[in-house]
Parts: C-alpha cells; sequence; structure tokens
C-alpha cells in the first residue's frame, strides 16, 4: 500500500520520464474521491479505448459509468493528457489472485478469479490508451514508448518493480484490454527502470558486430586524402594509411640490399689493400672494424701497432 501522489508529483514524475504531459483544465481536481476511497495505491492498469478521439469521453463518461474515466488518455501521435489525480472509473471490480499477484509484485500473473472482491479504482492508476482494440489498429511507436514511461514513472515514483503492472484484463475475467502483450509492455517497462528517468533508449549506441568492425578497420586503412605524405605528388599529395605502409616497406627492402651492397664493397676494398700492403693498416681502413652483417654486432679487431 502506497500513499496516492498528490497531482504535482504525479505529474512531475511523468514529465521526468519524458511523458510529454498535457494539462486539461481542471484535471487536479477532476476525481471521484466523493464517492469511494482512493488508496492505498498498488500498481497501474493499462487499458485501451476501444475507440477513436475519446479524449472527451474519458473526461466526462457516461450517466451509468460518470467521469473521469482514467487519470492519463493517451492520443495516437503520443500526446497524454491529463484527466484526473484522484479516484477514477477505470478498473471496476478486481479479481483477488490478481490483486494479490500485484500487490507481490509476482513475475506470474494468474487468470483472473471469477469472484472480483477488490475495488480496482482504490488501488491503481489508469492509462486509456487510443485504440481500437481489434487486434488490427496499430500502436504507433511514439504512442507505445509514452505508454511504457508513463507506467514506469509511476513505478519509480513509489518504488515498484513492472510487476506492479498489469493489463486491465489481467485483473478481470470481463475484459480484454489491452490488445497487446503485457509480458513484453512489462519488459520495456523494466528496462526503463533499470535506466535513470530521463533514459532515451536511443541514446544507447548501438553494440558493433564483427562484421561492423571488419568494415570500420578497413575503411581506415583505405580512407584515402587522410594522411600527407612528404613524398607525394602535387596530383596525390594525401595517402591511404595502407599505401604509406606498403611504400614504406618497399623503400625499407630497397635500402637493405644497398647496405648490402655497400658492404660487400667495403670488404672488397679492405681485402684488395690487404692484399696490396700486408701488414700495415689494412685494418684500419675499415674505421679498425670488420663489418659482418647489420644485425650483428660488429667485431672488433685491434689495429695494429
Ligand atoms: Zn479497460
Amino acid at each position: 500500500m502506497a500513499t496516492p501522489l498528490t497531482a504535482a508529483r504525479l505529474l512531475g514524475a511523468l514529465r521526468a520520464e519524458g511523458v510529454r504531459a498535457v494539462e486539461r483544465s481542471g484535471w487536479r481536481t477532476h476525481h471521484r474521491n466523493h464517492k469511494g476511497p482512493w488508496g492505498g495505491v498498488n500498481g497501474v492498469a493499462i487499458h485501451h479505448t476501444a475507440g477513436t478521439n475519446s479524449l472527451e469521453f474519458v473526461w466526462r463518461g457516461t450517466a451509468a459509468l460518470p467521469g473521469p474515466l482514467c487519470h492519463t488518455h493517451l492520443a495516437k501521435n503520443g500526446t497524454a493528457t491529463m484527466i484526473s489525480a484522484g479516484r477514477a472509473n477505470h478498473f471496476g471490480r478486481m479479481a483477488r489472485n490478481a490483486y494479490s499477484a500485484m500487490v507481490n509484485e509476482s513475475p506470474h500473473h494468474p487468470r483472473p478469479d471469477g469472484a472480483e472482491p477488490i475495488d480496482g479504482n482504490r488501488h491503481t492508476y489508469g492509462i486509456e490508451i487510443e485504440n481500437l482494440g481489434d487486434g488490427r489498429d496499430p500502436y504507433p511507436a511514439v504512442q507505445y514508448d509514452q505508454a511504457v514511461r508513463w507506467a514506469a514513472a509511476i513505478c519509480r515514483a513509489h518504488g515498484w518493480n513492472q510487476h506492479s503492472v498489469i493489463g486491465h484484463k489481467e485483473g478481470t475475467r470481463r475484459k480484454i484490454d489491452p490488445s497487446f502483450d503485457m509480458n513484453a509492455f512489462r519488459g520495456k517497462v523494466a528496462e526503463r527502470l533499470r535506466h535513470p528517468a530521463h533514459w532515451n533508449p536511443e541514446d544507447d549506441a548501438m553494440p558493433l558486430s564483427q562484421e561492423d568492425i571488419e568494415k570500420v578497420a578497413q575503411r581506415v586503412w583505405e580512407k584515402d586524402h587522410f594522411i600527407r605524405v612528404p613524398w607525394g605528388t602535387e596530383a596525390n599529395p594525401e595517402w591511404m594509411a595502407k599505401s604509406i605502409i606498403v611504400d614504406t616497406g618497399t623503400r625499407l627492402r630497397d635500402l637493405q640490399e644497398q647496405v648490402t651492397a655497400l658492404r660487400a664493397a667495403v670488404c672488397e676494398l679492405t681485402a684488395a689493400l690487404a692484399a696490396d700492403h700486408p701488414g700495415t693498416e689494412a685494418s684500419a681502413a675499415a674505421g679498425g672494424r670488420v663489418i659482418t652483417t647489420l644485425d650483428q654486432p660488429a667485431t672488433r679487431t685491434e689495429p695494429q701497432p
């Protein structure tokens, strides 16, 4: 049992959750608290209107079923109009097993009993979602998202989880609304409750697949007009990273070949000098070193005295 939110707190919670709530004049005092108790509250109930343009209808109701008929009316375009912050004629009687499941936040929402001893209007907030309810009329994404936010906002404000959210059809055998799957809806509410109130699902970066990663890697290496190279031509001053790597490797191998050739020439020259002047400064001509390979440390020979 929880104390019902005041009109101001209800509106604040909804707006913090991203509900595009519009205040209908007089909604804060539009209720049926004089006809029966309001609270403690235990959950939120989801309805479809089974009609079109039902805003006036849910405000006024009928002689047999006087308004308000919900706390919020949700239009197809996602506009959430505030109708009431008190007792509203949206639920009617409720089965005890359904009520207990909601109170206990049970993950199992049983088929409601036939007997209906509970006053659903006392214990639940209700939203009327504009939809024909024939299973063919779609719920636009913006409307569905606003409904999820509406339910999540009230759960968050009371510290409830997604199992405090039930469809009207889950509380009584008399009803079939809403026409969408409530477990999927509760899943969306739970997802919202794992995030802060201001969270938008599209804020989360899309996870990259392995294929995406491969594509990104290839794009990086093949991105042209990216790196200016000192040896670029006027017509092509900036190269792909891939071309720079390949070009650098080619140049490095050319250099290695040149160094090897030079080394051979020096050795040849050293040998020739030694033959012409045996026992003299032959090795000194090579700087006192016999260079073997680039990779190994030079082996020193002592200069001749
Ligand atoms: Zn209903």
